[in-house]
């Protein structure tokens, strides 16, 4: 029997109708308008348009969008002074410098200067041990997006097998640490494997829920997959033109044999990529309330 497709666009969608709502009773009841800055250094056009849709998505639900567009050539003494700046500022609730920077900026020492409280990405340091202790005030808006799906898409977690291909500090690391917390909506066994894994699919075999977060287009092919499991794919690789001119997508799955084998996966695109955003949404109306008490 073919997967069923979990739609990440109709989650996403769905989750922003929650948030609109929310927002709307956050202004009503208690006078609190949640406001996200964004900070854009240069015209890398992948970074304009994150920025442009993280400007958009804060548009439809209510969030006050706050962006600040600096040259290419900014230094770093004033690019930490923009940074310092918004910390201090009462009405920026969520603060987001959009990666990369350019070469000549210390990426770790800006994100590091964000204040914690209003590092609604969930890079800082003190963020991802609040996440490894099970208080996190900011899950990273990927990982957030990918356990939304498996709950959503009614796939039980609780001493569930979980296996996360990919090991990286903004994906792997962080769901497989969210997964296997002692709580509601997770509570897995879980296992990561990475390029250094002996005998891949002897895991991969085993779970019923496999998280790919490879970055290598069919990392994960049918006959790695456990029938009946449910797969989300991370994967987001440009493998061509597709007939419009745009480049072609695929994920680190191979789509079309192994929903042939599981119950539920995520399609790329249409699946991970549409929540990510809306995680950072949620991120900032967090704040929001964090700010107001
Ligand atoms: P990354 O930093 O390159 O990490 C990839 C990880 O996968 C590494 O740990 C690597 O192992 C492991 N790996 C690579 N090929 C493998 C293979 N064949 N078998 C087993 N493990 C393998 O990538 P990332 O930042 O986590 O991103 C992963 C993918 O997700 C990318 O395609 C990225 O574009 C996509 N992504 C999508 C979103 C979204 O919103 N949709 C957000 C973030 C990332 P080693 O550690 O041993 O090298």
């Amino acid at each position: 029997m073919t997967a069923e497709i979990i739609s990440g666009k109709s989650v996403a969608e769905a989750i922003r109708a929650e948030l609109k709502q929310e927002v709307v009773e956050l202004k009503a009841k208690q006078g609190i308008q949640p406001g996200l800055a964004t900070v854009l250094v240069g015209d890398n056009p992948a970074s304009v348009s994150y920025v442009t849709a993280k400007g958009k998505g804060c548009e439809e639900i209510g969030i006050a969008s706050f962006q600040h567009t600096l040259p290419g050539d900014i230094s770093e003494a004033d690019l930490m002074k923009l940074v310092n700046k918004l910390n201090q500022d009462a009405k920026v609730n969520g603060i987001l410098v959009q990666l990369p920077l350019p070469k000549h900026i210390n990426e770790n020492k800006i994100l590091y200067a964000i204040d914690p409280n209003k590092d609604v990405d969930g890079f800082h340091p003190v963020n991802v041990g609040r996440l490894v202790i099970g208080e996190d005030l900011f899950p990273p808006c990927t990982p957030a997006g990918i356990q939304e799906l498996i709950v959503r898409s009614g796939t039980p977690t609780k001493g569930a097998e979980l296996v996360v291909v990919g090991r990286s500090n903004i994906v792997g690391k962080p769901i497989a640490i969210m997964m296997l917390q002692k709580k509601p909506n997770a509570n897995a066994t879980v296992t990561i494997c990475h390029t250094g894994s002996r005998n891949m699919k002897e895991h991969t075999l085993r779970a019923d829920i496999l998280i790919v977060a490879a970055g290598a287009p069919k990392a994960v092919t049918a006959d790695m997959v456990k029938p009946g499991a449910t797969v989300i794919d991370v994967g987001v690789n440009r493998i061509g033109t597709a007939e419009s001119g745009k480049a072609k997508l695929a994920g680190d799955v191979d789509f079309d044999a192994v929903k042939e084998v599981a119950a539920k996966i995520t399609p790329v695109p249409g699946g991970v990529g549409p929540m990510t955003i809306t995680m950072l949404l949620r991120n900032t109306v967090r704040a929001s309330r964090l700010h107001a008490k």
